[in-house]
């Protein structure tokens, strides 16, 4: 078939997913192993995904270092989301946690081990024992590579299922019908050039988070918010997109992760006076309490002159007591990052670090089914017929206003599987699919035409850095309503430069520019929302720190932000209650209280 001069080949299947991260691959594998005809579609080659970096491990309470438990696990994410987490999607997830690290270990995943055997585990921040007492050990390690050897595994479980493939394939948009019920969506394959509709019963959506939206991140410049982007061109909205983590530790100047299990194996930090300043704020939990609380607290020592080096602008991550036996057995990853990204050697000296963008708490509503929502007053947990999704790049939402270590991996491979297990309950093998509505590709093809031939003044990477440089400032670690405001006026700025965009390649084969441009819209709709959802939001909580407004409120705010946004851009906020409830009875709701480590 042919449209507007592009080849198009249709596809059908039971499931399309659409991401071969730890979230899309433990989904594509489930959904294989039902017996659902699956394809999986990734813009880069399936190892190469994010989730690859994650370096300190996987929450569950397995207790095989000191007693532990689902419900202290369940206690320090609730209070770890500063109470906007969903607490049925947070029972769920960490009850499930349990199953889903030994189901890992089955599936062979190399974890790290104790002398007897069990898997290894690390403190990491936010984790305690007994309800906040002390710091447990419930990071389940394999050495600082443990994103690679859980994405390594379950892309050789979904191999092993006889999951197809659809490697270097850029999905564009999806496919949406009258009914407002998701159709399936539209890739373009890099290779040859050619158009792709993948028609399914329904889409799973797993293109993890938009930390690119940033000048400074830790995340892979793959990591660009096409998922949450396609949602908003859909006509559905994103949630709680003010919420961005800063993670304590990216290295001075690159901004590579040092991991929090580093601090997980006694790493601290220090000021100019040498000071380990982390005890005045965070009396308990000290280097280990939550990320939020420790990216604060270095920020206000930078401010106040006690910051490291010459610009007096950073922090030092201490971890050369721990002594090179353990740096090499523990911690060989980050001792390398260490020396090819700030020349310092870990076993004699300590590293310069920064906070650094790091994660999006954020992103498509969805159940603890990972059905995606299409809130509205009347039903805010009604759901859109044939989406999900699962991974960063949703919001089921476990993580709240600000997330654990170790909760993203876990959350990936819980709801990955949640997902696989709904779609084998709901769907039948081989249905059949109704014919797709005549303007199914209108939205992807119009996108790829106008594109290709813009002929404006800018480079795409003109105008990406502009963006990054007002999101750097703008929506940074603290805020105030003249920054916010500010940031709102420079992006929608910025948003209609994408108009004077320059393409100079115009070929429909590795066009890398035409990537791009397409990665800067997305990029570009994840920052507008952000920014305005977080002007609107008039109290601090996790993440989200307004100078004018230091406190909680939970009055007013406890509750989800849902942003929508126009084919003009304009963003429109409305709101959804969070879950003040458990999903069993076997768990208690966890009331709201002061926040302190
Ligand atoms: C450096 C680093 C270290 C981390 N360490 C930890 C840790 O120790 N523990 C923890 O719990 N969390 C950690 N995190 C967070 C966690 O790793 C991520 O949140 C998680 O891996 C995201 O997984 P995902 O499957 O949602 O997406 P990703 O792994 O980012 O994968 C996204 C997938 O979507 C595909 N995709 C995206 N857009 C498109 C498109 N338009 N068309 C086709 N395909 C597309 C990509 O090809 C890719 O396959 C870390 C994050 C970073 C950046």
């Amino acid at each position: 078939m042919s449209n507007n001069g592009y080849s198009i080949i249709d596809h059908t299947y039971d499931v399309v997913v659409v991401g071969a991260g730890g979230a899309g691959l433990r989904a594509t594998m489930g959904l294989a192993a039902a017996g659902l005809k699956t394809a999986c579609i990734t813009k880069v080659f399936p190892t190469r995904s994010h989730t690859v970096a994650a370096q300190g491990g996987i929450g569950a309470a397995l207790g095989n270092m000191a007693e532990d438990r689902w419900e202290w696990h369940m206690y320090d994410t609730v209070k770890g989301s500063d109470w906007l987490g969903d607490q049925d999607a947070i029972e769920y997830m960490c009850r499930q946690a349990v199953p889903a690290v030994l189901e890992l270990e089955h599936f062979g995943v190399p974890f790290s081990r104790t002398a007897d055997g069990k898997i290894y585990q690390r403190p990491f921040g936010g984790h305690m024992r007994n309800y906040g007492e002390a710091p447990v050990q419930r990071a389940c390690a394999a050495a600082d590579r443990t994103g690679h050897a859980i994405l390594h595994t379950l892309y050789q479980q979904a191999l092993k299922n006889h999951a197809e493939f659809f490697v270097e394939y850029f999905a564009i948009d999806l496919m949406m019908d009258d009914s407002g019920a998701c159709r399936g969506v539209v890739a373009w394959n890099l290779d040859d050039g050619t158009i792709h509709r993948f028609q399914a019963q329904t889409t799973v959506l797993a293109t993890g988070g938009y930390g690119r939206a940033y000048f400074s991140c830790t995340s892979a410049h793959t990591c660009t918010g096409d998922g949450n982007a396609m949602v908003l061109r859909a006509g559905l909205p994103v949630q709680d997109h003010e919420f961005i983590q800063f993670h304590p530790t990216g290295i001075y100047g690159s901004g590579c992760l040092i991991t929090e299990g580093a601090r997980g194996e006694g790493g601290y930090l220090t000021n100019s006076e040498g000071e380990r300043f982390m005890e005045r704020y965070a009396p308990t939990a000290k280097d280990l309490a939550s990320r939020d609380v420790v990216s604060r607290s270095m920020t206000i020592e930078i401010r106040d002159g006690r910051g490291v080096g010459a610009e007096r602008d950073h922090i030092l991550l201490h971890l050369e007591h721990l002594g090179a036996e353990v740096l090499l057995q523990r911690l060989p990853g980050i001792t390398e990052t260490a020396r090819i990204f700030s020349g310092v050697d870990a076993t004699k000296e300590p590293i310069p670090v920064l906070p650094t963008v790091h994660y999006n708490m954020g992103g498509i509503p969805t159940n603890h089914h990972g059905e995606a929502l299409n809130p509205s007053d009347k039903d805010p947990d009604a759901i859109c017929p044939g989406l999900m999704a699962v991974g960063e790049c949703g919001s089921a939402s476990v993580h709240g206003a600000n997330r654990l270590g170790t909760n993203s991996l876990l959350d990936l491979v819980v709801f990955g599987r949640a997902a696989a297990l709904r779609c084998a309950d709901k769907l039948k093998p081989g249905a059949s699919l109704p014919p797709l509505p005549k303007d199914a590709s209108d939205l992807a093809l119009s996108r790829i035409d106008r594109l290709r031939h813009a002929k404006g003044g800018r480079p795409t990477a003109d105008i990406r850095l502009e963006m990054q440089r007002n999101m750097q400032v703008n929506a940074a670690v603290f805020r105030t309503q003249e920054v916010l405001a500010e940031g709102c006026a420079k992006i929608d700025q910025v948003w209609d430069s994408l108009g004077d965009i320059r393409l100079s390649d115009r070929s429909m084969i590795w066009n890398s520019d035409l990537v791009e441009a397409l990665e800067l819209e997305n990029l570009m709709a994840c920052a507008k929302t952000s920014l305005y959802s977080a002007e609107a939001r008039k109290e601090s909580r996790g993440a989200h720190a307004r100078e004018d407004f230091p406190d909680r409120d939970d009055e007013t705010w406890m509750k989800h932000s849902l942003a929508w946004m126009d084919g003009q851009g304009t963003v429109t906020l409305t709101y959804r209650p969070v879950h003040a409830f458990t999903l069993t009875n076997e768990a208690e709701y966890i009331k709201p209280q002061t926040r302190v480590y």
